[in-house]
């Protein structure tokens, strides 16, 4: 049985059965059987299920929203933001997905015509992560149905519930129960989902789980996409609006409790207005609600994952060790949950793990550079390089600094964004493929070259 607990109080709200690898083999089969079915449909059909899923998550927002609060802890107010932002993202697919579908004559010439034309890869895996459950599977599964896959979607242990509500509203609005199906458990249903012969396995989460994965199918030749980790850093120079930057940038850090893959993580600031920043910062971060997750007002909830408060501390201890200043926080927060106080460090260098590890967590690190290739340096100082960001009134300057970093997503005077019309992807340790745009509507296909010659 796995037991969902609410990270704000740890109660139990739930008890559910997991999927035994027997069960999973079999919806594997099912899905392997329904594919082809699936896949016939015409390309309207399948756009219309997702219209009818929009419909739904447009008509049980609230119930939604408050199931995700209960068992991630999300603030009740992120929740309903994170139902309302996934709208677009459908729009989008629904939007370009027959444009990017079409089959594409290439040539032309002597009565020889060459056409690619986009297949289904057929079953695939999509193994989700917690913290934006919604989010992150739909970037998979909205599109890999749209293109006539089927979809085994393993929720994270700690979004089951959410998982469960998308596979119900998905059968309600006409996917069939054999293309979507829900498997629910820990990890080691993720790892009995890999050993069934899927065509293509899609994983966001953690590196260290990524990397395994990648072991474990490497060998397969199946398409194998990675959305993991970051370390993301920005950088704050001299020019700008003291106060809108550290506005954005809090809110970067701290929004959703710290716990986006794309958080701002690490933060930079030109030492002409490093004591002006660092004092702007405290100031956003103070003004923050922390609170009951099913609060309107609250801002900051509790951890999602109770490790990971170990995770915080240590990097705290770490920090001060070696000689950081801690300005607000640094402590769990008593009671029973997973709460940790907004922290902000500054005189921060590079040796504290604050500044190197992942923290996932409402925690950040403040230090200061003397010119723009100092903070390039420092900001690609990483094995991660999922987003990166530049605050500048100068956007000439930004673009000259934000093209010499390794990230997949570039900011300037923004950042924890992500749009549905871009790609969405890392380098390094943050992993490998994409998702979103319309390269995320193509990369659940396989092209099919068509040489067609007149008899
Ligand atoms: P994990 O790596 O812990 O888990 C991700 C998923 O993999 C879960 O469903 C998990 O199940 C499952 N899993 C665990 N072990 C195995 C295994 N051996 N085989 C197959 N599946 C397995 O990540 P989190 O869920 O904690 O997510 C947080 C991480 O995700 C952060 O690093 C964050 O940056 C990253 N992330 C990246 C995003 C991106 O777009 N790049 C977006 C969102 C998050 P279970 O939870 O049940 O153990």
């Amino acid at each position: 049985m796995l037991t969902v607990t609410n990270p704000a109080n740890g109660r139990a709200i739930a008890e559910l059965a997991e999927h035994a690898p027997d069960a999973v083999a079999s919806a594997y089969h099912a899905a392997r059987a329904a594919q082809p079915a699936w896949a016939a449909q015409p390309l309207a059909a399948r756009l219309e299920a997702i219209r009818r899923f929009r419909a739904e998550l447009v008509r049980d927002t609230e119930r939604l929203a408050a199931i995700l609060t209960s068992e991630v802890g999300k603030p009740i107010r992120q929740s309903r933001n994170e139902l309302t932002g996934l709208l677009s993202r459908i729009d989008f697919f629904l939007a370009e997905s027959e444009r990017t579908l079409a089959p594409r004559q290439v040539f032309d010439e002597g009565g020889m015509r060459e056409v690619i034309s986009h297949e289904p890869l057929g079953v695939v895996a999509n193994i989700s992560a917690w913290n934006y459950p919604y989010f992150v599977g739909a970037n998979v599964f909205v599109p890999a149905l749209i293109t006539g896959n089927a979809v085994l979607y393993k929720p994270s242990e700690y979004a089951t519930l959410t998982g469960l509500e998308i596979g119900q509203l998905l059968h309600i609005s006409g996917v069939p129960q054999d293309v979507f199906k829900v498997l629910v458990g820990s990890g080691s249903v993720g790892a009995a989902l890999l050993a069934q012969s899927v065509d293509g396995v899609f994983f966001t989460g953690s590196y260290a789980t990524g990397a395994k994965i990648a072991q474990t199918v490497g060998p397969r030749m199946v398409k194998l996409q990675l959305e993991l980790g970051g370390k993301d850093p920005a950088y704050v120079c001299d020019d700008v609006d003291v106060a809108a930057a550290a506005a954005s940038l809090a809110d970067g850090a701290m929004y959703n409790t710290g716990q986006s893959c794309c958080s701002v993580e690490r933060i930079y600031v030109h030492t002409k207005i490093y004591d002006a920043f660092v004092e702007a910062f405290v100031k956003e971060v103070r003004g923050f609600t922390v609170s009951e997750p099913t609060d309107e007002a609250a801002y900051i909830g509790p951890l999602t994952r109770a490790p990971q408060l170990d995770v915080l501390d240590r990097q705290v201890a770490d920090a001060q060790a070696r000689g950081a200043k801690l300005l607000i926080g640094g402590h769990r927060l008593p009671g029973p949950g997973n709460w940790f106080e907004p922290t902000v460090f500054c005189d921060v260098d590079h040796t504290m793990e604050l500044m190197r590890e992942e923290s996932f967590g409402p925690i950040i690190g403040i230090q200061h550079v003397a010119e723009d290739a100092e903070a390039v340096q420092l900001m690609n100082d990483t094995e991660y390089g999922l987003t990166a960001g530049v605050y500048a009134k100068d956007e000439a300057r930004a673009r000259r600094i934000l093209a010499q970093v390794h990230a997949g997503s570039v900011y300037w005077n923004c950042c924890d964004r992500v749009s549905p019309r871009l790609p969405w992807s890392g380098v390094g340790h943050s992993g490998v493929g994409l998702t979103l745009s319309t390269y995320g509507i193509e990369t659940f296909t396989r092209p099919k070259a068509w040489h067609l010659k007149q008899a």
